[in-house]
């Protein structure tokens, strides 16, 4: 029933924006780090991801990091990424803002994605500022326990938010701007409790538009909903498109 509201609701409130959190990422074998099972429950975070960390000591940031790039690397897509990508190209996505760094939503095919939490995509030099793509890091890391720039010999950062780290400022103002001009907010996989994710279902309540939920557990703006399906993203969202 409720997966039916929620198709109807895509169909009727258009465009249409998904935001994800961790929620959609777990079923492709990706652990949700902020759980109470989570990485960050047995790795400190202002030892092992926090940006003061990495300038005390990379080595041991990298040392909890490689094996994560391994995992993020080996994943794949899950019926829920690939579900998000097909509404989009039957256009009834416009956009999906996520605070995942696994980038599964592009290898699902999602046109833009907007990674307010930046990605594995890239890494960069904190000496002399190199860019490096994730193969070349992947490479590097085949070699060594962390990966030295090629230039100047400074351990690389990954180009994802560390913990004290400013947020991307343009990533986050086009999740603004997406937000505002949504007639309806898809959150999946998402508590909404890290910011800036927690604040975007405000600017489309805001401006107008529409709020539904589809994630395991509450979130602060159930009240708020039109619509909430408790489930899992893998099963719900491939039901909506079998539904529209
Ligand atoms: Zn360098």
């Amino acid at each position: 029933m409720s997966v039916q509201q929620l198709a109807e609701l895509i169909q009727a409130r258009q465009p249409c924006l998904v935001l994800t959190g961790a929620g959609v990422s777990t079923e492709s074998g990706i652990p949700d780090f902020r759980s109470p099972g989570g990485l960050w429950a047995s790795f400190d975070p202002l030892e092992y991801g926090s940006v003061d960390a990495f300038a005390r000591d990379p080595l041991k940031v990298w040392s909890f990091y490689k094996p994560r790039v391994a995992m993020l690397t080996d994943a794949e897509p899950n019926p829920a990424h690939l579900a998000v990508a097909e509404l989009e190209q039957r256009g009834l996505v416009r956009a999906v803002v996520t605070q995942n760094i696994d980038l599964l939503h592009e290898r699902a095919g999602s046109g833009e994605v907007v990674e307010v939490h930046g990605s594995i995509r890239t890494a960069t030099c904190p000496g002399c500022r190199t860019r490096y793509e994730l193969e070349r890091v992947v490479e590097l890391l085949a070699r060594a326990d962390t990966p030295a720039c090629e230039a100047c010999g400074a351990i690389v950062k990954p180009d994802v938010v560390f913990f004290g780290e400013l947020l991307p400022t343009d990533a986050v103002e086009r999740a603004h701007e997406l937000a505002r001009e949504a007639q309806l907010m898809l959150v999946v996989g998402s508590a909404l409790e890290v910011y800036p994710i927690a604040a975007l279902p405000d600017q489309t309540l805001a401006a107008g538009g529409a709020l539904a939920i589809v994630n395991r557990g509450p979130t602060p703006y159930d009240g708020r909903a039109t619509l909430r399906v408790e489930g899992n993203a893998g099963e719900v969202l491939p039901a909506v498109l079998e539904a529209l």
